[in-house]
């Protein structure tokens, strides 16, 4: 059975989709069907903080969101098609990307990359150079700062105690977006935590095409999907 849990700073059940039994949110009903969330548990976000959903969704009322919002459905819609033999999946997330910039009338794209996919990067670009975008890159390592800035310790570098090690930069590679003023700022492949400090320092619109995952070539999702099987280790509970 699932159980909601308290947090630590009010009574009240702490959201935990994850854990849905009933997914009420999402009824599969007819369009005029009156939709009816009895049935969402205890713990469903619906129940237990409505006036956050109020708020959320009136954030929509502003033209330039609700416009955004639109076109990101408007997307979604169209990454499917409908054939005889059922729906089917048709985009991958660089077509997805290359269409909903088109959509958004994005001319001048960012792309802040890790070093480790600077290939990707140099790929990535040409790709979206082809379809017409001016595209402005900055890489992590940009500002050529020692890891001993940040107070990295020599025993703490990758490459050795005694080697330079030149610290992932995310702060400044935000601002180069922010003063590049691009149009839309594009991740790719940050590492944990930098990209963290990308999107709280990123003040133009910006979205991930890849994130850092060293060992499953970028798919974190794949030691997921091994998680009963080669990465059963990631199960294990602490004690
Ligand atoms: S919003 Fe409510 S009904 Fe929907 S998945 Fe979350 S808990 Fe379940």
């Amino acid at each position: 059975m699932t159980t909601s849990k308290k947090t630590h700073k009010s009574n009240r059940p702490s959201s935990m989709c994850a854990k849905c039994p009933t997914v009420a949110c999402t009824p599969p009903i007819k369009a005029n069907d009156v939709l009816n969330i009895e049935k969402a548990p205890d713990f469903c976000p619906m129940k237990v903080m409505p006036e956050v959903l109020d708020g959320a969704l009136s954030e929509y009322d502003t033209p330039g969101v609700r416009e955004f919002a639109r076109l990101a459905s408007l997307q979604e819609f169209e990454c499917y098609e409908q054939l005889p033999d059922g729906r089917r999946t048709k985009n991958p997330r660089i077509l997805e990307l290359i269409q909903f910039a088109q959509k958004c009338g994005y001319k001048r794209l960012g792309l802040a990359f890790c070093g480790g996919l600077a290939k990707e990067a140099r790929m990535l670009t040409k790709i979206l150079e082809n379809k017409g975008f001016e595209v402005v890159s900055v890489r992590c390592k940009v500002g050529a700062t020692s890891k001993e800035r940040i107070g990295i310790k020599p025993e703490e570098k990758i490459r050795g105690p005694e080697n330079w090690e030149t610290m992932c930069n995310p702060i400044t590679q935000a601002e180069v977006m922010n003063t590049e003023k691009v149009d839309f700022a594009v991740m790719l492949g940050l590492c944990i935590g930098h990209d963290t400090l990308f999107i709280k320092y990123c003040r133009v619109p910006m979205t991930v095409i890849a994130v850092k995952d060293r060992v499953t070539g970028h798919n974190p999702l794949a030691a997921l999907y091994l998680s009963d099987s080669y990465y059963a280790r990631l199960k294990t509970k602490v004690e």
